[in-house]
């Protein structure tokens, strides 16, 4: 097999690059277009999709890798052991790709589903069928078990009831006028494919109404974005019965038991008001509404494991319709990305084993220690928090937990039946298996996967995180790669990039989310009153920062939703600046590269790392509900808080850049 296992195209920017900026913008007037400005001009958002930036572009070199080694399994896999990776993985696609036979069976497959749908009579079957559904699906619908941490207990694993999710998946997109245009697109769209399954036009105009009504209410139910990341008023704790008495018309004792769950168990409700909503629901509509509307949800949760035309006739809507993408990627692309992230651990047991190198994990872990070490500094000399809190805030750090790459234990899926020629039925084995698994944690002590969430920390993810009931930072496989981490550059610009981001994860163990945390994990408070009300200050002035920003004309950013990541920003950029002042200390001053000091280069390289073009339908999209800012703001809002940033371009009153000193914050 031929895969290069090093690669770096800065000519195609990915990776830091002076190619990339602007030398004729003035740096202290428009920063992001004097270090990116070059990249903006010759970039060009690929038809196939709706944001071009250093994370996409590595996401498309990841999903190339995968593909390699997707064909690689899927050549070999007819002589691998059962039940192995190598034969699990190459026949799971092989059966993707095996597209003369999805066409053939069309939407047979869904028929017997269909016909169970059909035949609920009572709500206690429309219960049972709801979490059949979802155990095969894998989508959430209606009501979502799901077993987490218990942030009051953090040792203890809690059955959460969460809101099923929204076609759209976006509250905005049903309440907010704005809108209109695209629901009534969706309206379109659900009459096509409900005609996919063999109903007349008519029917399926009328059906597509139903949903759009049904979900309409459900988003109405639904907190916003804001509300949804307060951890306090989502912990609402219940026995099972007195969950029962808030949604009467739902039986959770065939819900539960279709899961395999116990009725006798304490679960935390995260929408109370949902869940009373949804009660209301059932009363006031019939249930010949709700099952138009669990055929329309399984429909769209395997439509990609369809035939083709009907996977298409799908992405059509979500992919060009609701992003603005004119194509899309090709049909083994698309799959790659499903295997990657449907059955993450074996494909990424594959993928480490290619492509992730003892050196980059002890170079890595060496910037997480330094980092570290700069933090617990700082929290030392901190010149505002209290000595109660300090001391809480210095035991939090320490042991906070820092995983570099991949997991110690793989999950093992040897028990999953994966054959080639049953794409659709591999998926819902896969999902029934990984759902029984989540559940059967319920009131167990917490033994927490490793690098095991779909999309978020799986080791060929793009991402770095941490998760507050486990003060833990889980640093994937795939992101020690430019443009996040270059060993062949110097530490300005790693210190920059991956530096920042590893700063960043630590911040949010201390953000206006994660200071709920205390180091094993338990939501509690550690703050005395006085630190409370500074830490607030504080962020209230970073909500009032962002909150000016303008993103598109009349579009402002959203301060207050922001607010964490933005605070984590702030952090990673202060914490591994400075670990760069340190680790430059006492040494020799270094030669300028490519013409800059290396304060120079860390700052341009944080900026770089966010340069971004987007559709403007994405931008909008990203603005209602990402907690993240638009990248432009990522790239300069934490910098103009650093004195250094201001001297390192010369940056004065009077220029754009220029932030009174009074006005820039800095917490940690
Ligand atoms: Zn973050």
């Amino acid at each position: 097999m031929e895969i290069n296992s090093h690669y770096t195209d800065r000519a195609n920017g990915l990776g830091f690059s002076v190619e990339n900026m602007d030398p004729s913008a003035d740096a202290a007037q428009d920063f992001y277009r004097f270090a990116a400005g070059r990249w903006l001009d010759q970039t060009v958002i690929p038809d196939t999709e709706g944001q071009i930036n250093g994370f996409k572009r590595l996401y498309l070199l990841v999903n190339q890798q995968i593909l390699a080694l997707l064909h690689h399994a899927a050549e070999n896999s007819v002589h691998a052991p059962k039940g192995s990776v190598e034969q699990q993985v190459g026949d799971f696609f092989a059966s993707a790709m095996d597209t003369q036979r999805l066409e053939e069976l069309g939407i047979a497959p869904l028929q017997p589903e269909f016909e169970r749908i059909e035949a609920i009579a009572t709500p206690a079957e429309l219960a049972t069928t709801v979490a059949h559904l979802m155990s095969i699906s894998g989508s959430p619908i209606l009501l979502t078990p799901y077993v987490l941490a218990d942030r009051k207990k953090s040792d203890v694993n809690t059955l959460g009831i969460y809101p099923g999710g929204l076609s759209l998946g976006n509250r905005d997109l049903y309440l907010n006028e704005a809108y209109a245009p695209l629901r009534a697109a969706f309206l379109e769209h659900l009459a096509r494919m409900l005609q996919l399954t063999g109903i007349s036009d008519a029917v399926a105009a009328q059906q597509a109404q139903t949903i759009v009504d049904l979900e309409t209410a459900l988003a109405q139910a639904k907190l916003s974005p804001v509300e949804a990341s307060n951890p306090e008023t989502t912990y609402n704790k219940m026995a099972v019965a007195e969950l029962q008495a808030m949604i009467p018309h739902f039986e959770l004792g065939t819900f539960f038991a279709r899961f395999g769950l116990s009725t006798d168990q304490e679960v935390i409700v995260s929408e109370p008001d949902y869940v009373r909503a949804l009660d209301a629901l059932l009363v006031e509509r019939p249930i010949e509404d709700f099952k138009v509307y669990l055929r329309w949800m399984l429909l769209s949760g395997t439509a990609h494991y369809l035939s083709p035309a009907i996977a298409e006739a799908n992405l059509d809507f979500f992919v060009k319709k609701l992003q603005g993408t004119p194509e899309l990627l090709p049909r083994e692309q698309r799959v790659a990305a499903q295997i990657q992230n449907g059955f993450g651990h074996p494909v990424a047991q594959l993928y480490v084993k290619e492509y992730f190198s003892p050196e980059t994990r002890a170079q890595v872990s060496d910037i997480v220690e330094q980092i570290k070490a700069q933090f617990e500094a700082r929290l030392r000399t901190n010149p505002w928090l209290d000595r109660p809190t300090r001391a809480f805030a210095l035991d939090k750090l320490r042991r906070m937990v820092i995983r570099v790459g991949q997991p110690e234990k793989w999950i093992d899926y040897s028990s999953v039946e994966i054959r080639r020629d049953d794409y659709l039925g591999n998926v819902m084995r896969l999902n029934q298996f990984d759902i029984t698994r989540n559940l059967a944690k319920a009131g167990n002590p917490v033994i927490n996967d490793e690098f095991a969430i779909p999309g978020a920390t799986l080791p060929t993810d793009i991402n770095a995180a941490y998760q507050p009931s486990a003060n833990k930072i889980e640093i994937c496989a795939a992101i020690l790669q430019p443009p996040f981490f270059d060993p062949t550059l110097d530490a300005a610009v790693n210190y920059g990039t991956l530096g920042a981001v590893i700063g960043h994860e630590m911040t949010h163990g201390f953000d206006s989310i994660g200071r709920h945390f205390d180091a094993a994990g338990n939501m509690t408070d550690w703050w005395t009153a006085n630190d409370t009300e500074e830490f607030e200050a504080f962020t209230n002035k970073l909500i009032e920062q962002y909150s000016q920003y303008e993103a598109l004309p009349g579009v402002y950013v959203n301060g207050k939703l922001n607010v964490t990541e933005n605070t984590a920003d702030l952090g990673g950029v202060v914490l591994a600046f400075n670990a760069l002042k340190e680790a430059l200390a006492g040494q020799p001053t270094p030669d300028k590269i490519d013409g800059y000091s290396p304060e120079e280069r860390f700052f341009i390289a944080w900026a770089q790392l966010w340069m971004s073009k987007e559709r403007p339908e994405v931008l909008k999209l990203m603005i209602s509900s990402d907690p993240h800012p638009p990248s432009e703001f990522r790239a300069t809002g934490p910098l103009v808080n650093l004195d250094e940033f201001f001297t390192a371009f010369n940056i004065q009153p009077g220029n754009r850049m220029w932030r009174e000193e009074a006005e820039r914050v800095q917490i940690w």
